[in-house]
């Protein structure tokens, strides 16, 4: 049985006063249980804030992007060194907005996924495709290309731990949700991807979520599915009452 994951991504929402009232609000009426893992994926600048006040929840916090190096003169970035040092415990890599607007490419991705890893941070990374490839029926090929190129080098004891969220580009912002059958079909097409990859084992023990519109009122329907074991979500995370309600359908 794999553990459930629902994260929100802030984006670039919210000031310094907005994230802490944002987490105080959350904290302590969000669902404790064995089979949820509840993720906040905030900017970087208040990472070190949101590990303090929810140090004694059960609440995780992730980093939205980072720089595959540990240190060195790339300015303006974050390493994964430095995310590990604040006590982080997620990142958020290739997701379509960064692989659109910063070039991050699959052998970035890939790379990130590495620098993750040896810092112990829990890489959620996202696939997904544009309109125009979905109408040319492109998807499943697509997505399973980005989620090997991503996986390239990776151990399969590392693999199991990681998460993927399939994102479907058109479905980000737009308020149109894949249905929650072509969700599940694209999501068991990336679990047979990592099964082909690695083993049976891996792709049973790996979690995909769904990323795209997911709101209160569709997340259970979408967390029913076989091949869905959580959501990535980004506007409807932003309010703390409509985050609770999310975490509570998990
Ligand atoms: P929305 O939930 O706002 O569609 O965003 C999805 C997303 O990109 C989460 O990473």
């Amino acid at each position: 049985m794999r553990k459930r994951i629902i994260a929100g991504n802030w984006k670039m929402y919210k000031t310094a006063e907005e994230a802490r009232s944002f987490t105080e609000e959350v904290l302590g009426k969000a669902p404790v249980s064995d089979n949820l893992e509840a993720v906040i994926c905030a900017p970087a600048l208040y990472l070190p804030e949101l590990v303090q006040l929810t140090n004694a929840s059960s609440i995780g916090i992730g980093a939205q992007t980072m720089h595959e190096a540990d240190e060195g003169a790339y300015t303006g970035e974050v390493s994964p060194a430095m995310l590990a040092s604040v006590g982080v415990g997620y990142v958020v890599l290739g997701h379509s907005e960064r692989r659109q607007y910063f070039n991050e490419t699959d052998a970035a991705v890939n790379r990130k996924v590495h620098a993750a890893f040896n810092h112990q941070l829990t890489p959620i990374v996202c696939v997904g495709e544009s309109l125009e490839e979905r109408e040319s029926g492109k998807t499943v090929e697509l997505v399973a290309n980005q989620v090997k190129q991503a996986f390239e080098g990776i151990s399969e004891d590392l693999a199991k731990t990681a998460v993927i969220a399939y994102e479907p580009i058109w479905a980000i912002g737009t308020g149109k949700t894949a249905t929650a059958e072509d969700a599940n079909e694209v999501c068991g097409a990336i679990r047979a991807t990592i099964a082909e990859v690695y083993n049976a084992d891996v792709a049973d023990h790996i979690r995909i979520q769904y990323g795209g519109s997911v709101k209160p009122g569709n997340i259970k329907e979408l967390l029913s599915m076989d091949h869905i074991d959580g959501a990535l979500v980004g506007g409807a995370s932003l309010e703390p009452a409509s985050y609770l309600q999310l975490l509570e359908a998990g």
